[in-house]
């Protein structure tokens, strides 16, 4: 059993239905039943009002963007958060950026003081393929993929895969990772190649 804690601070149930989708994809592949709270999709008032505390809090007004370390921070403060093992993915609205990308970035999985985290920012992310990627790729991360020292991995903001087609090869530029996503889609790949498939099936 994989577990994930939701909080999705998204007005479009698009986004969590989305989600929703790439957690069916890591069930199959992994032959894992995952559970997640609450189902994402569904209203949860209370996951949206602490997202958008949270938003407010770390918004630096100038740039119109959140820092997403600081939100690190607060989230990881919060003990109510931090309690449990579970994988915890938070959904933004406002647009990211981080110490270390100094632009902007999408976010990602986070380990985080012996916690997982996933915190991505929807603010870029307007096209459902391109997003259901972006969820297998940081939901696959946090199942552990790709294992430490494997073949055809790449290090580049952490481990990837540098299989043809899939889906955990990083791409931080908009326009390619939304452009692969596509070339994906259309040659009908699977999200994972077989690699990170066994990567998923021994964890
Ligand atoms: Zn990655
Ligand atoms: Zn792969």
């Amino acid at each position: 059993m994989i577990d994930f804690k939701l909080y999705d601070g998204t007005r479009n149930s698009v986004y969590g239905e989305t989600l929703l989708e790439a957690i069916q994809d890591i069930a199959i592949v992994s032959n894992n039943q995952i559970q997640c709270e609450p189902r994402p999709g569904a209203v949860d008032i209370d996951g949206f009002n602490l997202v958008k505390l949270i938003e407010q809090y770390t918004l630096r007004a100038a740039r119109g963007q959140i820092l997403i370390d600081h939100a690190l921070e607060i989230i990881d403060s919060i003990p109510e958060i931090r309690k449990g093992g579970e994988t915890k993915i938070f959904l933004f609205e406002e647009d990211t950026y981080s110490n270390t990308c100094s632009n902007w970035c999408f976010g990602g999985f986070v380990p985080h003081n012996g916690k997982k985290y996933v915190l991505i920012s929807m603010a870029r992310i307007n096209d459902k393929i391109h997003l259901k990627d972006v969820f297998d790729h940081e939901l696959a991360h946090s199942c552990g993929v790709p294992r430490p020292k494997r073949r055809n991995t790449y290090y580049h903001l952490g481990g990837h895969c540098s299989n043809d087609l899939c889906v955990m090869r990083q791409n931080d530029d908009l326009v390619e990772a939304r452009k692969y996503a596509y070339a994906r889609h259309n040659a009908r790949a699977p999200p994972f190649c077989r690699q990170c498939t066994t990567n998923q099936r021994f964890s």
